[in-house]
This record gives C-alpha cells, structure tokens and sequence, in this order.
C-alpha cells in the first residue's frame, strides 16, 4: 500500500515541525504549506527541509492553497497555520482574524473541492474559553473568547462544525481544542520561551544577541526580564505529547472534537521560579512587571480536563511540568550561549 500523504499549514511553526518529524517516522509523506521570505528560512521546519515537499503560499490565498492541493493531493491535511499570539492578536485584529479564521476556511472550502475525502485537523484552541467559570474546561464549556485571536478561532471552530454536519457533502473535520503547549521551539514571543531563554542569557551572562521581546527590546535588558501578568493561570504541556493526539483524531473513526490538556495550572510566576531555579538562581532578583504584557481583556484560568481524549483515543500527556520547564531551559542554555 501507498504511503500515506499529509498536507501541514504552517510546518514552520512548533507544532508543524513536531508533527512532520513524527508522520515521517510514520512512513508519510509530507508536504508543508510556507509564506515565502526573503531569506528562503523554513523556521522550524529547516533541519527537515530535504525530506519534505515545500509549497508556497498563503492562507490568504485560496489560489495557492488550490494549486497545492492539486499537485500534491493528500489523505491528509493539518490546518497549523495562523497568527496565534493572543497578545499580538489585540494590535492585528484584521489579519489574525483574515488568516487564524477565514484563512482556515479557505483551506476547508478548497479541500471540499479538490480532495473531498481528505480528513482535516482544525487547530482550535482553549483560548476560545474565554475567562470560564466553569473549571476544568472540556468539550462541552461554552466559548467566550477574549481576544481577536480566539474569536478568529472560534469561527473556524464552528465552520468546521458546520461542514462535518453538512448533510449534501459532509466533510471530515476533527478539531483539537488544545490547552497551551510549548517546547523549545516555541515563539520568543509567548512567556514561557521569553523565560527560559532568559534564564540562558542571565545564566551565561550573554552580552550580544540577546533575542528581542514582541516590542523589539532585548529579553533581558540592565539584568532585568520583564513580564505581564505573574498571576495568569495556564495549563501547560509538551507540545511533543500534543503532536501524538493531532495524528490520533484524524485515524479515529469519526470526526470529533477533544481537549488536549494536563489538568495541572500553574501561574507565570510560579513557571518563572522553577525555570530560575534550574540553573540556581532566585526568579525574583530578575523579573519585573511590564504593561505592555498584559492583555487589555484577559482571559483565563485555564484549565484542561482531557478524559474524553483518553476515554476515547487512548491519549494523555506523558510530560510533567517540572521535566518541561527543565527542556526548555537546557535548550536554552545551549541555544544561548
Ligand atoms: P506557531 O509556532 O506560531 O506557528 C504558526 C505557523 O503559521 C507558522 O508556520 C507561520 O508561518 C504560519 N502562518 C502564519 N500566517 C500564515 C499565513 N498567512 N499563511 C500561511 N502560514 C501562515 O504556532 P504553533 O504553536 O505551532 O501552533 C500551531 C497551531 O495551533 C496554530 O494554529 C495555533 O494557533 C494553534 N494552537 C497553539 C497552541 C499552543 O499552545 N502552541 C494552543 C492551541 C492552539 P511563518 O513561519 O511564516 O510565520
């Protein structure tokens, strides 16, 4: 039998990358839908470039997904791309919500006419709750996002809803509410990589190329890490464990949707006093409060309750949040030094 083939929107992000080293292990094959940039960069997708199909393009671009789908028709497709910071959502509400919400729909629409059999993954999201009352949250929590990024979320949630209830040309359409996940590959952007790649760059005593924060500052400037709210609680997990579950809904028999989630919180603060104290030092001599960090709506506490993904698909969460905070730090340290 042919090798299975999977189609991956942003394959240059964190979870693009993960999910293609673990279908390539598989035996698929694999094609990753990139912007196109001067400096022909795959991001994270870069040490796996040779053994994957580049296609470029944009969600933007019903064409370019089009032509991809055309040439490469896959079994296959994991919608991964978007402009996911929640935070960086308030200051680009137009294109998080043209590409994280309507650029989703142009993936499903196209594939309903070029691949109608393909099974889809949507990567939805726990920021669709909102500030529930209701905790932990499962499937069936009401969405009430709080930000330009959750609502863009939330329509492509309820299109793919709709499109696997369609009763003319149903489509398979599995969405993953995922809780907060990282690695060493996440953005510098989101506060669990700021953090450990500051502890890095205060452990090594790193002077140059230090990485720059969302609003063009070193991480660590005068000694000092800033951050936003210390308090917001989240649910973090290994985005290497959420990968497996991606793959899983779409070999299940019908398209459903699950939570992806530790069931464990943790406050920035307490993520940043555990990463400190990986290499000794006392979180508090170096982080201070910013503002400009903190979200003019919150959301949160967020936090999973992912029975059904293991009643169901046999998944759950292999790593614990001490061993992650640990990862990202010794990437770090390595990374900057
Ligand atoms: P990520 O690292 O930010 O990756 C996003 C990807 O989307 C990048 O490859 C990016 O490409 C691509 N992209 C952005 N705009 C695009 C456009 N207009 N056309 C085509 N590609 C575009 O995100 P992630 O952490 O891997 O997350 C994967 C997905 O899961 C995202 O949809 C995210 O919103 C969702 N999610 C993530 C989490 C989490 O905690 N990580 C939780 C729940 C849901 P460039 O490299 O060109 O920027």
């Amino acid at each position: 039998m042919a090798n299975k083939k999977a189609f991956i929107t942003g394959i240059s992000g964190q979870d693009g990358s993960y999910l293609s080293e673990l279908l390539l292990s598989k035996g698929y094959e694999i094609a990753g839908f990139v912007r196109r940039n001067a400096a022909l960069d795959f991001g994270n997708a870069n040490e796996i470039k040779d053994e994957i199909k580049i296609y470029y393009g944009d969600l933007h671009s019903p064409e370019s997904i089009a032509l991809a789908l055309l040439d490469f028709k896959p079994d296959e497709i994991y919608n991964l791309a978007s402009l996911s910071s929640p935070l960086g959502s308030f200051k680009d509400k137009f294109g998080t919500i043209m590409v994280t919400g309507i650029g989703a729909l142009n993936v499903f629409e196209r594939a309903k006419q070029i691949v109608p059999d393909a099974r889809i993954y949507q990567a939805s999201t726990s920021e669709m709750f909102g500030a529930p009352t209701q905790v932990p949250q499962n499937e069936d929590t009401p969405f009430a996002p709080a930000n330009p990024y959750a609502a863009a979320k939330e329509f492509a949630h309820r299109m793919a809803v709709i499109a696997r209830h369609d009763k003319n040309q149903p489509q398979f359409i599995a969405c993953g509410i995922l809780f907060n996940h990282e690695s060493p590959r996440r953005g510098l952007n989101f506060v669990t990589r700021k953090i450990s790649a500051a502890v890095a760059c205060i452990k090594n005593e790193k002077k140059f190329g230090v990485p720059l924060n969302e609003i063009g500052k070193p991480i660590v400037e005068n000694g000092k890490l800033k951050l936003g709210d210390l308090e917001a609680k989240r649910d973090w997990g290994y985005a290497v464990d959420y990968v497996g579950l991606m793959w899983m809904m779409l070999q299940h028999d019908i398209a459903d949707d699950f939570v992806a989630a530790t069931g464990e919180v943790h406050t920035v603060g307490e993520f940043a006093k555990e990463a400190f104290a990986v290499v000794g030092l006392n979180w508090e001599d170096f982080v201070e409060t910013d503002s400009h960090f903190i979200p003019p709506v919150q959301t949160g506490p967020l936090c999973g309750d992912a029975s059904k993904a293991k009643k169901i698909l046999g998944w759950e969460p292999r790593t614990k949040f001490k061993d992650l905070v640990k990862i990202m730090v010794h990437a770090d340290l390595a990374k900057f030094s």
